[in-house]
């Protein structure tokens, strides 16, 4: 009886590997526990269900395994794969859940991010986030064409890695403790499980008298990694 949680796999043709050793987590681990969370930057990219993508077809034939099992996944978007739509989930097998969600994990109501709302003293990142969010962007953008969502999505990336890159940056690429604790408070829970900013840890916060817990997931770029909560 476990429960495992994942993020940040960033996906993508470049590491076709990892892809590979997501099918084996799958066929091994994943398609023998109670539910598989995957909490957002499944992809590198996503700029729409309709683009055709090799890498998205590869992911639902790894996911294969679980819907022959019908194990129950769920996935959050991240701030790389948040077009990612109902009809490719379904596809893949896999339920959307909001961000942020609170799931009952064998009795420990449990607060569940991709992380990026948390990172509130990034202020160009998140004024881009609610942009973006909008159902008028989003409709305003899948109605261009593959190839300008392409070009879009490319220099995007190359930006990000510019933001990400500058040291002047770095302090910011992280939580803010006051809106990490503001989300568990408003949540009413104890626990919170997330990815996004690829430090995995875990980190314990003393509140009076209470001690809260902030579990970060690990990303996938060199090689697999999990969170897995045994039923107690
Ligand atoms: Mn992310």
């Amino acid at each position: 009886m476990t429960t495992l949680f994942i993020s940040d796999l960033h996906l993508d043709l470049v590491r076709p590997e990892i892809i590979e050793l997501f099918s084996k987590f799958v066929r091994e681990e994943a398609v023998h526990a109670d539910a598989l969370y995957i909490l957002g930057d499944l992809f590198e990219a996503w700029i729409g269900d309709d683009a055709e993508d090799e890498t998205g077809r590869r992911f639902v034939e790894a996911m294969r395994p679980m819907r022959e099992a019908q194990r129950p996944c769920f996935y959050m978007h991240g701030n790389r794969d948040f077009l990612l739509g109902e009809r490719f989930a379904k596809e893949a097998g896999m339920t959307l859940l909001p961000d942020p969600s609170v799931i009952d994990l064998y009795g420990t109501p449990t607060l569940l991010m991709h992380g990026d709302t948390l990172c509130t003293d990034d202020v160009e990142y998140q004024a881009f986030r609610k942009l973006s969010r909008s159902p008028e962007w989003q409709r305003a953008f899948l109605s261009k064409s593959v190839e300008e969502r392409q070009a879009f999505a490319n220099q995007a990336r190359q930006e990000s890695k510019k933001h990400t890159g500058d040291t002047a940056n770095e302090g910011i690429m992280d939580v803010n403790q006051g809106a990490v604790e503001q989300a568990m408070r408003s949540a009413k829970v104890d626990r919170l499980i997330h990815g996004h900013t690829h430090r995995p840890a875990t980190h314990e916060i003393k509140r009076n008298g209470e001690i809260l817990k902030r579990l970060v997931l690990a990303d996938w770029y060199q090689h697999p990694s999990r969170l897995c909560i045994l039923k107690p």
